[in-house]
């Protein structure tokens, strides 16, 4: 009684900033009645307004919760300034909150909401055929050829993106390897889908043509990159590289990367294309998706002429498309 007492009365959320260098705003929100805490970064809106996911875990400290947001707010605006979806960058975290739709009840900016909801609906499958799009401009860059059909394509993470990825890489004839750390989920995929499978432990052992990391942000580090055994990766999850030189160690054992920020932006076309003046259609994100693969094969352009990693050529990428913004805003 008292608990709901003190709820009822519990003034309203507490938003406070929180100064980070190269960061347009960031905020700590803290709700004592729901509970909620959440870390909200707006990287740059150059381009157009902040647009992000939310992604809810149980972090163990607010600051790795801010670590995680500064990533990923940044990782967005490169996203769509190299995606040209006319968004910025932003993205939040949180620490217990319910249910989007909940939250859509009290404001219009939520977007990747069910299609029922006149929204553009749940952003994975199109991040899953986007990265599809891109592993074929990755094949083409490799192999001369963009074909995937008998390619050997290891997935760390089959959840809502990588699940799909392995669905669409199966349909056109691609060899698959799951791992996840949830082993029941690679237990029914293997039974129902016939993939094969390795411990999550031990699945860089995997001699593969590609290696598609679907799971968490930072898997390439020093721990991971000597002992990759694939000639090229590309995969959905933000933030793969742990840290930027890991982009040049990757680039010296010769093995191709997709920078993440350029083959995973499916989801964030699509709901940006629910912003766009006609409203949601999912024949213009099809089609913008595409891009995806013409944005990797200028990547690939630049990294070869300008000598440089294919991380830095997706940042070169975003820059051109920020500073062009900056001047369109002055004129
Ligand atoms: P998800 O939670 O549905 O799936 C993640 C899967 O990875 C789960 O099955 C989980 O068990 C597994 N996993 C988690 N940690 C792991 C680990 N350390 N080792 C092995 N497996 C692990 O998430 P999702 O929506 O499929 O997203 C996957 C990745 O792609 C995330 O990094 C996400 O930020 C990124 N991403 C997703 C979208 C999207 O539209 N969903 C868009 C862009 C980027």
């Amino acid at each position: 009684m008292r608990a709901l007492f003190e709820a009822a009365h519990t003034p309203l959320m507490e938003t406070t900033e929180i100064q980070v260098d190269g960061y347009e705003k960031v905020l700590r929100c803290r709700d004592r009645g729901s509970g909620l805490h959440a870390l909200i970064a707006v990287h740059d809106t150059t381009l157009g307004p902040a647009l992000g996911g939310m992604r809810m875990l149980p972090y163990s400290s607010e600051d790795e919760a801010l670590f995680d947001v500064l990533r990923l707010a940044e990782g967005m605006t490169y996203k769509s300034a190299c995606a040209e979806t006319g968004l910025g960058g932003g993205k939040s975290v949180n620490i217990g909150i319910a249910d989007l739709e909940i939250v859509r009840t009290e404001t219009k900016w939520v977007t990747g909401l069910s299609k029922d909801s006149g929204s553009s609906g749940n952003p994975s499958p199109y991040t899953a055929h986007g990265v599809l799009v891109g592993l074929h401009a990755l094949a083409q860059e490799v192999w001369g050829s963009p074909e995937l059909r008998g390619k050997h394509v290891l997935i760390q993470g089959v959840g809502a993106v990588g699940g799909r990825l392995a669905q669409l890489l199966k349909e056109l004839g691609a060899r698959i390897t799951i791992c996840d750390i949830n082993e029941g989920k690679v237990e029914e995929l293997k039974r129902t889908q016939g993939y094969e499978s390795v411990a999550d432990a031990r699945h860089l052992e995997v001699a593969c043509d590609i290696y598609a990391p679907c799971a968490r942000g930072a898997g390439l580090n020093d721990q991971t990159i000597p002992r990759l055994k694939c000639k090229a990766i590309g995969g959905a999850a933000n933030n793969q590289l742990l840290e930027l030189r890991h982009a040049q160690a990757l680039k010296e054992r010769g093995i191709l990367y997709a920078p993440d920020f350029v083959i995973n932006a499916g989801g964030i076309i699509n709901v940006a294309v629910e912003l766009f003046p006609g409203g949601y259609s999912e024949a213009v994100s099809l089609k913008k998706i595409e891009n995806i693969a013409v944005n990797l094969r200028r990547v690939f352009e630049i990294a070869r002429q300008d000598g440089v990693t294919t991380h830095d050529a997706a940042l070169r990428l975003a820059h051109q498309r920020l500073d062009a913004g900056k001047r369109a805003k002055r004129a």
